[in-house]
């Protein structure tokens, strides 16, 4: 580099750099004193992936190694208080001059080192160093040579990624090609560690015939490889746990190189997804890579319209309840325009790349900015880490080391994405989560998700679980949800919840058919496990009754100047008393219930929307159950929801269900959650506790909630009027936040700490002592 002059550098330098020195929000300027590289003792005591909590990432395209300016970027990192950066080093090309056979270098490397250049500009600026591979893909020469080593059709054609070729996981190119770049990279430049793209290979929906492949599952299975797709076949089922078997050996052959080559710290972390179904269809188990892996790099780029910036905080705390909260969970963030559309080299809106991050961080993820490209034409995406990872530097005493409170749990397995999702998981399986946690998050309910293996591990801190559509239950799980209700705690469960045993095969009646107190007339096929009509994209024209009918319409002639109170209704449906009908949009088939469940709505089935004249109630009332509910006699209660009220508000949002859906959770834990908050707009609230104090990050979603995304503007709220439940180690006197920079008063009233924020921009952290 030093020997090449190029003429836009002095410009690119020159602008960029003015543009750096400006914070585009008044609250937070870029410190532009960063420390020196040296390390303390801290640092030097602690392994590098449990300390370094900002990151940073240039993704290199094959253009960059002649315009790669190392010394702007190098202050870039300062300005933002980067600790990490990921570099791309090897696998579909290399940016180093690498000595293995067939491994391609950049187009435009021109003999540049740039993963050298760059891995050694970091260890001098005292940045760790994650080496980026892709071990996905490879050019037609490597094809050319070792066809046998990429995947296959079933003609025996291979797979191929628009002129790239797909290499197959269980051949030399993953066993032996991948280990000897990984040794090769960690011995000339000793980057503390490496991650991978897409290290899983080849996804689920296509299946590859290699001989290698047809081997293996021949050796583990005696079977050969299925033909086609087929969720009722038990070998395709088999073929999926082979699979997800093979990801988590490359897992541990990728990591023993690794440390062999560069020590026990020298680790190897591929990237996974935000999405439970992404990971599925990756065949990335994200339970047992959370129990190997010491810091998990999320690759979780921004916002989708159905996740919202919310998703960012709960992705945080899914992975955390897997991997621990002492470890890290460093997310790629996209300072780009990323998906729907994709624009790689235009600047996201700063608003919309800060409000991922702030949310991601408010969930326990830590910082990573992303751009594509080493050098941008579109430099406004200079200004949107800066301020964010700045203030996360002098705040990152609480947003680490902490503990979430929660007493709702909310119950998910990848197996229930796996093989009661199969192909519809969206529906069937994202949309009830998505709805019931949205509805806690609108009720400003703080909940932690679960893994339905650690329902033993994690049960104490509870007072409900909360199973959303959690059809696939082993035996296992299905025993701890016993013992749980046997101590006392409280269950929601919703949908097909323990219909279908660990393979997704139906059971003749819910596991848990006596807790709910319902029971299948009509076993289910295995076929109807994704009954087409169940997961209309549209909802159908259905309502719910409430019971008792409050007015006696329905019973004869409409008299509507007395009205007649036929009886009191249960607290769930408190805030429906000027209706006897809500609103539904699925369909239900009917159950058989015991004698000491109280059913507080049923279904009305469908009649016509159009035109008016016929659009009446054919059926105006059914013995159908659509919520039905008991107590368990040890104190605690249990909520069968038949009818699919949480994929219905995952997918319509009426307030009705969610008022409904936060009504009931409410009920469940008797009144007793550890958080209110009072005052208009949408926010997301995450509550943790350290020794000595509680720690509540309010994020105000409130402006990105009322169109769609990109987001370029924020808008206040206020005031709020808060509670926090005390523990016994906190006074709660002394309040202080950390974006405002405001001591606030407080009233301690029946155990709680009550306060007022009088205002929230895009977020606010309160530290209660
Ligand atoms: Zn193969």
């Amino acid at each position: 580099m030093q020997n090449q002059d190029y003429g836009r550098r002095n410009f690119l330098k020159q602008s960029a750099l003015t543009g750096l020195a400006i914070s585009l929000n008044p609250l937070e300027s870029i410190a532009t004193n960063a420390e020196s590289g040296e390390l303390t003792e801290y640092q030097t005591s602690v392994p590098w992936y449990s300390r370094v909590t900002r990151w940073g990432q240039i993704n290199i395209t094959e253009k960059d190694p002649p315009q790669y300016d190392i010394s702007w970027w190098r202050k870039f990192w300062k300005q933002t208080q980067t600790e990490g950066v990921i570099i791309n080093a090897g696998g579909i090309v290399a940016y180093y001059p690498t000595q293995i056979p067939l491994h391609r270098k950049a187009q435009y490397l021109q003999g540049r080192d740039l993963f050298g250049e760059l891995c050694r500009a970091a260890h001098e600026d005292g940045l760790v160093v994650f080496a980026r591979m892709d071990s996905n893909r490879a050019h037609e020469e490597f094809y050319q040579a070792h066809p046998d080593w990429f995947t296959q059709d079933a003609n025996g054609k291979p797979y191929k990624a628009a002129d790239l070729y797909i290499t197959c996981v269980n051949g030399p190119y993953y066993q032996e090609h991948i280990p000897a770049i990984l040794t090769e990279i960690s011995r000339m430049y000793k980057p503390e560690g490496f991650t991978d793209n897409s290290w899983a290979g080849l996804g689920r929906d296509s299946i590859c015939y290699c001989e290698n492949c047809k081997k293996s599952f021949r050796d583990k299975t005696a079977q050969n490889i299925p033909l086609k797709k087929n969720w009722d076949d038990k070998v395709y089922k088999q073929w999926i746990r082979w699979n997800y078997d093979r990801r988590l050996e490359l897992w541990d052959l990728n990591n023993r190189t690794t440390k062999t080559a560069g020590g026990v710290h020298c680790i190897w972390s591929g990237m996974n997804s935000g999405s439970v179904n992404g990971q599925s269809r990756s065949f990335r188990d994200y339970k047992e890579i959370s129990r190997r892996a010491d810091i998990i790099m999320l690759d979780h780029q921004s916002r989708s319209d159905e996740g919202g910036f919310q998703n960012n905080g709960e992705i945080g705390k899914l992975i955390h309840g897997l991997l621990g909260w002492e470890k890290l969970i460093p997310e790629s963030m996209a300072m780009y325009q990323a998906h729907k559309p994709w624009f790689r080299l235009a600047s996201k809106p700063i608003a919309e790349a800060r409000m991922w991050m702030i949310n991601g961080i408010a969930g326990g993820i830590q910082p990573w900015w992303h751009m594509v490209a080493a050098y941008h034409e579109d430099r406004r995406m200079y200004h949107s880490p800066g301020a964010v990872l700045n203030w996360h530097k002098a705040n990152e005493g609480v947003l680490l080391n902490r503990k979430p409170v929660a007493n709702i749990g909310v119950v998910w397995s990848q197996e229930n994405t796996d093989f009661y999702g199969r192909d519809n998981a969206a529906e069937l399986v994202e949309l009830p989560w998505r709805g019931m946690t949205q509805a806690l998050i609108r009720g400003r309910i703080p909940y932690l998700p679960v893994h339905a293996d650690h329902i033993e591990r994690d049960a104490a801190q509870f007072s409900v679980l909360i199973l959303p559509n959690l059809a696939v239950m082993t035996n296992d799980q299905v025993a701890a949800i016993r013992r749980f209700v046997d101590k006392g705690g409280s269950l929601v469960a919703t949908g097909d919840t323990s219909l279908f045993d660990e393979m997704g095969d139906p059971r003749s009646d819910f596991a848990l058919a006596d807790l709910f107190g319902a029971h299948l007339i009509t076993p289910r096929t295995s076929k109807q496990i994704t009954p087409v009509e169940k997961m209309a994209g549209e909802a159908y024209h259905t309502y719910m009754r409430l019971t008792p009918e409050l007015r006696a319409q329905i019973m004869g002639p409409h008299t509507a100047t007395e009205p007649l109170a036929v009886g009191q209704r249960h607290p769930i449906l408190k805030g429906f008393e000027e209706t006897d009908i809500l609103p539904y949009g699925g369909l239900l088939e009917p159950l058989r219930t015991d004698s000491d469940v109280e059913v507080l709505m049923t279904y009305i089935p469908q009649f016509p929307t159009y035109p008016p004249e016929k659009s009446y109630m054919r059926e105006a009332k059914t013995d159908i159950p659509g919520l039905i509910f008991k107590s368990t006699g040890n104190g605690g209660h249990v909520v069968f929801i038949p009818a699919d009220i949480d994929r219905q508000f995952g997918r319509s949002y009426l307030p009705d269900h969610g008022n409904l859906l936060t009504n009931i959770v409410r009920w469940a834990s008797k009144n007793d959650l550890p958080l209110n908050v009072k005052g208009a707009g949408l926010v997301d609230c995450h509550l943790y506790q350290q020794p000595g104090k509680l720690i509540l990050h309010i994020v105000n979603l409130t402006s990105a909630s009322t169109w769609r995304q990109p987001l370029d503007e924020l808008i206040a709220i206020g005031p709020l009027k808060v509670e926090v439940k005390l523990p016994t180690s906190v006074t709660g006197r002394r309040l202080r936040t950390l974006v405002s920079n405001q001591k606030i008063a407080a009233n301690i009233v029946n155990g709680y700490s009550q306060f007022e924020i009088k205002s929230i921009l895009d977020h606010e952290i309160i530290i209660i002592t």
